[in-house]
């Protein structure tokens, strides 16, 4: 039998915090208690944010709380063009469209079908409003417009294509396989994956070609990641991962989400909060062992 593959993958648009030193730590025990792989993965597509200081910050971070990962790290924005094949196959499945709204044309398109219709638009797990579509929005004269005049556009899943493609793809509904979580109070579950929840959700934008989700999806593949271990803010988003996962053919890693790190004032943690970055705390004197208790992993 091959060996468990299990990734950290951080973005380097910040230094890390204690958030992401608790799921670094909980993937390298795993690593361990399970004799396999721990591999980091460096998902830095966002070209204007990340930056080789920052990925250096992470790696040093990383080095420094005592974990040891394989050579190389795979970095995103480095294989582009395995992001670009998996899009142009679902692309040709039909399952791709041009999205033209801006940010700024959704939230005012979003405002006025509610004061219309009188009930509060669905907004996605993140809590960003569903796409609304362009043809309800622009129509067709305005789409032909912008496509005439090279419009920048977003392409986007489109969802419900896809759940319908799946569906024929595989009898049963689509879920993941949920593992307990790290103080085990948490059977093992088979958990539905919602999908349609998310909507039309982005896939590429003009200024970076693939998305979040496309890449992470990719990039399990291949890497023959076989546990992905991650905070539970990505909970929801394992749902897009496994509808890709199927319509892309891709294996089926096992999944385990795991509590986040509330700041001093119990809300999420961010790279914007210098308090608990691991940089200014190792600066002030903290030892790795001090890191460990504080987001409760105490030996
Ligand atoms: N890069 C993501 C983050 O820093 C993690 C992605 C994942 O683990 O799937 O939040």
């Amino acid at each position: 039998m091959s060996r468990p593959v299990l990734r950290f993958a951080p973005s380097p648009n910040g230094r890390l915090h204690l958030g992401h030193a608790l799921s670094a730590l909980l993937n390298a025990r795993m690593a361990t208690s399970l004799g396999g792989r721990l591999l980091i993965r460096i998902e830095d597509i966002d070209r204007t944010r990340c930056t080789p200081e920052l990925e250096a910050g992470v790696l040093e971070d990383l080095a420094w709380l005592g974990l040891d990962w394989e050579q190389p790290v795979r970095r995103q924005s480095e294989h582009f063009n395995d992001y670009a094949a998996a899009l142009d196959r679902l692309s040709a499945m039909g399952l791709v469209r041009k999205a033209f709204l801006t940010r700024g044309e959704i939230a005012r398109a979003v405002a006025k079908l509610e004061e219309e219709r009188g009930v509060r638009w669905p907004c996605d797990p993140d809590g960003a409003p569903l796409y609304p579509g362009d043809e309800a929005v622009l129509g067709p004269e305005e789409i032909a417009a912008r496509e005439a005049q090279g419009a920048p556009f977003a392409l986007r899943l489109d969802m419900a294509a896809a759940l319908a493609r799946c569906t024929g793809l595989r009898a049963d509904p689509l879920s993941w396989q949920e593992l307990p979580d790290d103080e085990g109070r948490q059977a093992p579950a088979r958990i539905a994956a919602d999908a349609a929840r998310w909507g039309d959700v982005v896939l590429a934008r003009k200024d970076t070609p693939t998305s979040y989700h496309l890449s992470v999806v990719v990039d399990d593949a291949v890497q023959g990641i076989t546990h992905v271990v991650r905070g539970r803010d990505l909970y929801e988003a394992t749902a897009v991962h496994r509808l890709l996962q199927v319509l892309l053919g891709l294996p089926e890693p096992l999944y385990r989400h795991h509590r986040l790190v509330p700041g001093e004032d119990g809300r999420k943690l961010s790279k914007s909060q210098g308090d608990t970055a691991l940089a200014e705390l190792r600066a002030k004197g903290a030892t790795p062992e001090e890191i460990r208790r504080r987001v409760g992993l105490a030996p």
